[in-house]
Protein backbone atom coordinates (compact mmCIF):
# COMPACT_ATOMS: atom_id res chain seq x y z
CA UNK A 1 0.00 0.00 0.00
CA UNK A 2 1.29 3.00 -1.07
CA UNK A 3 0.27 6.98 -0.12
CA UNK A 4 1.29 10.95 -1.75
CA UNK A 5 2.65 12.27 1.17
CA UNK A 6 4.65 15.65 0.74
CA UNK A 7 6.20 16.41 4.41
CA UNK A 8 6.63 14.53 7.41
CA UNK A 9 7.92 16.36 10.50
CA UNK A 10 9.26 15.33 13.54
CA UNK A 11 9.39 17.18 16.95
CA UNK A 12 5.90 19.36 16.07
CA UNK A 13 4.36 20.77 18.65
CA UNK A 14 1.51 22.60 17.35
CA UNK A 15 -0.78 19.28 15.72
CA UNK A 16 -2.19 17.75 18.86
CA UNK A 17 -1.05 17.25 22.54
CA UNK A 18 2.61 17.02 23.38
CA UNK A 19 5.54 16.39 20.89
CA UNK A 20 4.30 14.56 18.00
CA UNK A 21 5.22 13.60 14.02
CA UNK A 22 2.89 15.09 11.31
CA UNK A 23 2.67 13.35 8.35
CA UNK A 24 1.32 15.58 5.19
CA UNK A 25 -0.87 13.62 3.08
CA UNK A 26 -0.79 15.28 -0.69
CA UNK A 27 -4.14 15.84 -2.08
CA UNK A 28 -7.47 18.40 -0.37
CA UNK A 29 -10.74 18.98 -1.92
CA UNK A 30 -10.74 22.66 -0.76
CA UNK A 31 -8.75 25.35 -1.46
CA UNK A 32 -8.80 27.61 0.85
CA UNK A 33 -7.46 31.59 0.08
CA UNK A 34 -5.08 31.39 2.55
CA UNK A 35 -3.78 27.99 2.65
CA UNK A 36 -0.18 27.82 3.81
CA UNK A 37 1.08 24.29 2.34
CA UNK A 38 -0.82 25.58 -1.44
CA UNK A 39 1.53 22.44 -2.73
CA UNK A 40 -1.11 19.72 -0.82
CA UNK A 41 -3.85 20.78 -2.80
CA UNK A 42 -2.65 18.93 -6.41
CA UNK A 43 -3.39 14.98 -5.22
CA UNK A 44 -0.29 14.43 -7.63
CA UNK A 45 3.21 15.08 -7.44
CA UNK A 46 4.92 17.93 -9.09
CA UNK A 47 7.97 19.77 -10.36
CA UNK A 48 9.02 22.67 -9.59
CA UNK A 49 12.20 24.68 -10.77
CA UNK A 50 14.46 25.44 -7.38
CA UNK A 51 17.48 27.95 -7.13
CA UNK A 52 20.41 26.36 -5.84
CA UNK A 53 23.99 28.08 -5.38
CA UNK A 54 27.18 26.33 -6.51
CA UNK A 55 30.49 27.64 -6.12
CA UNK A 56 29.11 31.46 -5.59
CA UNK A 57 26.80 30.82 -8.81
CA UNK A 58 22.70 30.83 -8.75
CA UNK A 59 21.33 27.37 -10.89
CA UNK A 60 18.25 26.13 -11.13
CA UNK A 61 17.44 22.57 -10.40
CA UNK A 62 14.09 20.24 -11.10
CA UNK A 63 12.50 19.28 -7.70
CA UNK A 64 9.63 16.74 -6.98
CA UNK A 65 6.73 17.81 -4.39
CA UNK A 66 5.54 14.83 -2.74
CA UNK A 67 6.45 11.00 -3.89
CA UNK A 68 4.70 7.71 -3.01
CA UNK A 69 5.81 6.11 0.65
CA UNK A 70 4.96 2.86 1.52
CA UNK A 71 3.50 2.29 5.18
CA UNK A 72 6.70 0.51 5.93
CA UNK A 73 8.68 3.71 5.03
CA UNK A 74 6.72 6.02 6.87
CA UNK A 75 6.69 3.64 10.18
CA UNK A 76 10.45 3.56 10.16
CA UNK A 77 10.31 7.50 10.29
CA UNK A 78 7.54 7.73 13.54
CA UNK A 79 8.66 4.73 15.37
CA UNK A 80 12.19 6.70 15.85
CA UNK A 81 10.83 9.33 18.00
CA UNK A 82 8.24 6.65 19.79
CA UNK A 83 10.79 7.65 23.16
CA UNK A 84 9.51 11.56 23.21
CA UNK A 85 5.95 10.39 22.22
CA UNK A 86 5.44 8.28 25.49
CA UNK A 87 7.61 11.65 27.32
CA UNK A 88 5.53 14.19 26.43
CA UNK A 89 1.94 12.47 25.88
CA UNK A 90 2.65 12.82 22.26
CA UNK A 91 2.11 10.82 19.22
CA UNK A 92 1.53 10.93 15.27
CA UNK A 93 -0.34 12.92 13.44
CA UNK A 94 -2.27 12.57 9.81
CA UNK A 95 -2.97 15.95 7.99
CA UNK A 96 -2.53 17.40 4.84
CA UNK A 97 -4.21 18.62 2.55
CA UNK A 98 -6.82 15.55 3.60
CA UNK A 99 -5.58 12.51 4.85
CA UNK A 100 -9.13 11.00 4.04
CA UNK A 101 -8.64 11.38 0.19
CA UNK A 102 -5.85 8.14 0.47
CA UNK A 103 -8.36 6.32 2.55
CA UNK A 104 -6.89 3.08 2.53
CA UNK A 105 -3.31 4.10 3.08
CA UNK A 106 -4.27 5.71 6.23
CA UNK A 107 -6.40 3.26 7.28
CA UNK A 108 -3.33 0.79 7.51
CA UNK A 109 -0.90 3.68 8.77
CA UNK A 110 -3.23 3.91 11.49
CA UNK A 111 -3.90 0.42 12.26
CA UNK A 112 -0.22 -0.08 12.01
CA UNK A 113 0.51 2.61 14.99
CA UNK A 114 -2.21 1.43 16.89
CA UNK A 115 -0.24 -1.90 17.02
CA UNK A 116 2.72 0.26 17.81
CA UNK A 117 0.91 1.77 20.72
CA UNK A 118 1.15 5.76 19.17
CA UNK A 119 -1.41 8.17 19.83
CA UNK A 120 -2.89 9.00 16.90
CA UNK A 121 -4.45 12.47 15.51
CA UNK A 122 -6.14 12.78 11.91
CA UNK A 123 -6.38 16.64 11.01
CA UNK A 124 -9.49 16.71 8.91
CA UNK A 125 -11.01 19.74 6.78
CA UNK A 126 -14.14 17.95 7.27
CA UNK A 127 -15.62 18.42 3.70
CA UNK A 128 -15.44 14.47 2.78
CA UNK A 129 -18.10 11.51 1.98
CA UNK A 130 -18.99 10.07 5.64
CA UNK A 131 -18.69 7.10 5.24
CA UNK A 132 -14.62 7.42 4.98
CA UNK A 133 -14.60 8.31 9.05
CA UNK A 134 -16.06 4.59 9.78
CA UNK A 135 -13.17 2.61 9.19
CA UNK A 136 -10.67 4.97 11.07
CA UNK A 137 -12.87 4.80 14.12
CA UNK A 138 -11.05 2.66 15.97
CA UNK A 139 -7.80 3.50 15.18
CA UNK A 140 -7.76 7.22 15.85
CA UNK A 141 -7.53 8.69 19.09
CA UNK A 142 -7.77 11.97 18.48
CA UNK A 143 -9.56 13.85 15.74
CA UNK A 144 -8.29 17.63 14.70
CA UNK A 145 -11.39 19.24 13.45
CA UNK A 146 -11.67 22.52 10.83
CA UNK A 147 -14.82 24.88 10.97
CA UNK A 148 -13.58 27.53 9.38
CA UNK A 149 -17.02 29.90 9.36
CA UNK A 150 -20.40 29.26 9.79
CA UNK A 151 -21.77 31.23 6.95
CA UNK A 152 -22.43 28.39 3.72
CA UNK A 153 -22.37 31.37 1.55
CA UNK A 154 -18.99 32.99 2.54
CA UNK A 155 -17.58 29.21 3.41
CA UNK A 156 -18.27 28.78 -0.67
CA UNK A 157 -16.45 32.03 -1.38
CA UNK A 158 -13.16 31.78 0.19
CA UNK A 159 -12.33 27.91 0.12
CA UNK A 160 -14.68 26.54 -2.75
CA UNK A 161 -17.13 24.59 -1.22
CA UNK A 162 -19.80 25.30 1.41
CA UNK A 163 -20.27 24.43 5.23
CA UNK A 164 -22.73 21.77 5.50
CA UNK A 165 -21.07 18.52 4.68
CA UNK A 166 -19.01 19.95 7.58
CA UNK A 167 -21.31 20.76 10.10
CA UNK A 168 -23.09 17.16 9.48
CA UNK A 169 -19.75 15.64 10.09
CA UNK A 170 -18.20 17.46 12.86
CA UNK A 171 -21.77 15.84 14.52
CA UNK A 172 -21.57 12.66 13.46
CA UNK A 173 -17.64 12.49 14.90
CA UNK A 174 -19.12 13.78 17.93
CA UNK A 175 -22.01 11.22 18.36
CA UNK A 176 -19.41 8.53 18.05
CA UNK A 177 -18.17 9.43 20.76
CA UNK A 178 -14.27 10.17 19.56
CA UNK A 179 -12.10 13.22 21.53
CA UNK A 180 -12.41 16.17 18.64
CA UNK A 181 -10.87 19.06 18.97
CA UNK A 182 -11.95 22.24 16.69
CA UNK A 183 -9.34 24.34 14.92
CA UNK A 184 -10.22 27.88 13.70
CA UNK A 185 -8.09 29.22 11.59
CA UNK A 186 -8.34 33.14 11.94
CA UNK A 187 -8.58 34.75 8.65
CA UNK A 188 -8.03 38.89 8.38
CA UNK A 189 -11.36 39.88 6.02
CA UNK A 190 -13.00 36.33 6.15
CA UNK A 191 -13.89 35.28 9.88
CA UNK A 192 -11.90 37.84 11.69
CA UNK A 193 -14.54 39.50 14.16
CA UNK A 194 -16.27 38.56 17.60
CA UNK A 195 -19.41 38.68 15.45
CA UNK A 196 -18.08 35.75 13.02
CA UNK A 197 -16.54 34.13 16.79
CA UNK A 198 -19.73 34.19 18.48
CA UNK A 199 -21.62 32.84 15.91
CA UNK A 200 -19.48 29.75 15.45
CA UNK A 201 -19.36 29.27 18.97
CA UNK A 202 -23.18 29.38 19.37
CA UNK A 203 -22.94 26.67 16.66
CA UNK A 204 -20.46 24.40 18.38
CA UNK A 205 -22.21 24.63 21.55
CA UNK A 206 -25.34 23.30 19.74
CA UNK A 207 -24.03 20.34 18.42
CA UNK A 208 -25.20 16.94 20.39
CA UNK A 209 -21.14 15.88 22.13
CA UNK A 210 -18.47 17.49 24.33
CA UNK A 211 -15.76 19.48 21.68
CA UNK A 212 -12.29 18.42 24.15
CA UNK A 213 -10.89 22.16 22.68
CA UNK A 214 -11.13 24.91 20.56
CA UNK A 215 -7.70 26.06 19.26
CA UNK A 216 -7.86 29.64 17.46
CA UNK A 217 -4.98 29.74 15.64
CA UNK A 218 -3.84 33.54 14.00
CA UNK A 219 -3.51 33.91 10.32
CA UNK A 220 0.06 34.06 9.43
CA UNK A 221 1.84 34.66 6.33
CA UNK A 222 5.14 32.26 6.49
CA UNK A 223 3.14 30.32 3.56
CA UNK A 224 4.16 33.22 1.22
CA UNK A 225 7.69 31.89 0.19
CA UNK A 226 6.11 29.00 -0.61
CA UNK A 227 3.68 30.43 -3.77
CA UNK A 228 6.72 32.16 -4.85
CA UNK A 229 8.86 29.03 -4.57
CA UNK A 230 6.00 27.10 -6.31
CA UNK A 231 4.57 30.08 -8.97
CA UNK A 232 1.52 30.01 -7.55
CA UNK A 233 -0.72 33.20 -7.35
CA UNK A 234 -1.15 34.34 -3.64
CA UNK A 235 -4.57 35.61 -2.82
CA UNK A 236 -3.12 36.49 0.54
CA UNK A 237 -0.25 38.96 -0.82
CA UNK A 238 0.40 41.47 1.32
CA UNK A 239 -1.57 40.41 3.97
CA UNK A 240 0.28 40.82 7.38
CA UNK A 241 0.09 38.06 9.78
CA UNK A 242 -1.90 38.19 12.56
CA UNK A 243 -0.53 38.37 16.75
CA UNK A 244 -2.00 35.91 19.43
CA UNK A 245 -3.06 39.32 21.36
CA UNK A 246 -5.41 40.07 18.27
CA UNK A 247 -7.16 36.66 18.95
CA UNK A 248 -7.58 37.87 22.52
CA UNK A 249 -11.41 39.02 22.34
CA UNK A 250 -12.52 35.69 20.55
CA UNK A 251 -10.80 33.75 23.31
CA UNK A 252 -12.88 35.14 25.70
CA UNK A 253 -16.30 34.86 23.16
CA UNK A 254 -15.35 30.60 23.82
CA UNK A 255 -14.35 30.83 27.21
CA UNK A 256 -17.85 32.40 27.99
CA UNK A 257 -19.40 29.99 26.14
CA UNK A 258 -17.72 27.50 28.30
CA UNK A 259 -14.91 25.86 26.10
CA UNK A 260 -11.37 24.86 26.87
CA UNK A 261 -9.59 27.36 24.43
CA UNK A 262 -6.08 28.08 23.06
CA UNK A 263 -4.52 30.65 21.12
CA UNK A 264 -2.27 28.88 18.81
CA UNK A 265 -2.96 25.03 19.77
S1 LIG B 1 -8.35 22.62 4.14
FE1 LIG B 1 -6.26 23.06 4.84
S2 LIG B 1 -4.92 22.06 3.34
FE2 LIG B 1 -6.96 22.18 2.42
S3 LIG B 1 -6.90 24.08 1.21
FE3 LIG B 1 -7.77 24.58 3.22
S4 LIG B 1 -6.01 25.27 4.44
FE4 LIG B 1 -5.17 24.17 2.64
Amino acid sequence: MKGIIFDIRRFATHDGPGIRTTVFFKGCPLSCRWCHNPESIDPLPFKFQKKVMVDEEWFEQEEWVGRAYGVDEVMNILIRDKVFYEESGGGVTFSGGEPLLQPEFLLESLETCQREGLHTAVDTSGHIHRKAFDPILPFTSLFLFDYKHHDPAKHLQSTGFSNEIIRDNLQYLLKSGKPVRIRIPVIPAFNHTENDMAEMMGFLKSLDGTIEQVDLLPYHSLGTNKYKRFAMPNPMDGVPSLKKNDLLPYLQVFQKGGFKVTIGG
